[in-house]
């Protein structure tokens, strides 16, 4: 027989913006919290860091200083189609650059100042759930919660317990390059439209060292590496020197794929929440994730209509672009270079001071979209 003292109110697993986020609104909520990660931290995670408006107020609410991680501040952002036709446009910093190992880190301080409690170097590898409790099996034996948020990623083990349903799914190869001596990448983004439909590149700059890296389909795979290396050819850089070099899987969620079962939620890319056409989701992460472990911590039948309401209308507008792009990446470009009101509201999306599922609201976007069949 259990001691009902060992079961936990709320358990979270995985240790990302979407766990360190679901431990904090848990904690905050009253809830005993337990954070279980399997890596030791700080720990690297491929991602280009990229920190847009909604993710720098998610960081903010939760008092991490954004200022003091970034490793650049992106002003500048040069376009390319295919390595050709390069533009560049510049207004003042609105894209924040960190190492998501910092991040990361800083986010799980902020839970623990909270109140939750963090394990790490335990993998969970199994769930079960029986009158309202949920069991764990982990790497260090069982651990029981009356609500657990499973925020172990795209490559985790929640999103078949759960039945998470993805009709999209990516590939990203992604290197840490140091950055060329005398080189033009302090506080400039390159974004190049790629030749697989769907699919992009970018250089993010983080200092001493530049995030360089491809997303497209995966079904696409080997044309995606083939992009990917002479991507990084074309720039003059050497995948040698990489420190970290390698792919990862992103997912996006299908329309009502479910969000939790019974008493075991999923965020982040565990639940496959994030924008379907940038791949952008450090802000779905802590987004999902304080809402995951509010719901946790009282009502988590709650959990799916709350996210519907926040985060819905910004993944289906997502797909329309995507679809838009995937058909005509060309007038994409042509339109971001030629017509003078595209930059500034590229900003504003960026910066969070709008969102795409507000400017398809608009006549002349939903016009402009709809021309480019999305
Ligand atoms: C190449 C690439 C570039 C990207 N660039 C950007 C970008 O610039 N900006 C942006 O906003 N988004 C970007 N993304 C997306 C972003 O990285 C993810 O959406 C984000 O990391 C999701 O956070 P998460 O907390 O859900 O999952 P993760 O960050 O993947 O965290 C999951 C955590 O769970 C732990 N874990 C896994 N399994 C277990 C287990 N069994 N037991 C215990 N712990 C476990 C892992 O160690 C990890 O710490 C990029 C993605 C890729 C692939």
């Amino acid at each position: 027989m259990k001691d009902v003292r060992d079961v936990w109110d709320v358990v979270v697993v995985g240790a990302g913006p979407a766990g360190a986020a679901a431990a904090r609104a848990a904690c905050l909520a009253g809830a005993r919290t337990l954070l279980l990660e399997k890596a030791e931290l700080p720990r690297y995670k491929r991602c280009g860091g990229g920190l847009i408006g909604p993710s720098q107020q998610a960081l903010n609410d939760a008092g991490v200083d954004v200022a003091a991680l970034s490793r650049d501040h992106v002003g500048r952002l040069t376009f390319t189609s295919r390595g050709r036709r390069g533009f560049t446009r510049a207004a003042g910093p609105f894209l924040p650059m960190v190492l998501r190992s910092e991040l990361d880190h800083a986010l799980v301080k902020v839970a623990v100042e909270a109140g939750c409690t963090v394990r790490t170097g335990v993998t969970v590898g199994a769930y079960s759930e029986q009158d309202g409790v949920v069991t764990l099996g982990t790497s260090t034996g069982p651990v029981w919660a009356r609500a657990v948020v499973a925020a172990d990623g795209s490559a985790g083990r929640a999103a078949a317990y759960v039945g998470v349903v993805c009709d999209q799914v990516d590939i990203g190869l992604e290197a840490e390059l140091p950055t060329p001596e005398g080189s033009d990448w302090d506080g400039r983004v390159l974004l190049d439209w790629g030749p697989v439909p769907g699919s992009y590149g970018w250089v993010f700059p983080k200092g001493t060292s530049l995030t360089v890296g491809v997303i497209g389909a995966h079904d696409q795979g080997q044309a995606i590496r083939d992009y990917y290396r002479s991507f990084v050819a074309s720039l003059g850089l050497d995948l040698t020197t990489a420190t970290h070099d390698g792919g990862h899987q992103t997912k996006v969620r299908a329309a009502g794929s479910p969000l939790h079962r019974g008493q075991v939620l999923v965020a982040g890319d565990a639940a496959g929440l994030l924008e379907p056409w940038t791949r952008e989701g450090i802000s779905f992460a802590l987004r999902s994730g304080r809402l995951a472990g509010t719901a946790a911590a009282g009502d988590v039948s709650s959990y799916p209509a709350a996210v519907e309401s926040e985060l819905g209308a910004e993944v289906a507008a997502g797909r329309r672009a995507l679809t838009a792009f995937t058909r005509h990446p060309g007038v994409v470009h042509a339109v971001m270079r030629w017509l003078p009101p595209m930059w500034p509201l590229f900003v504003e999306l960026v910066s969070g001071r709008t969102t795409m599922a507000e400017q398809l609201e608009r006549r002349r976007v939903r016009w402009l979209v709809s021309a480019v069949g999305g």
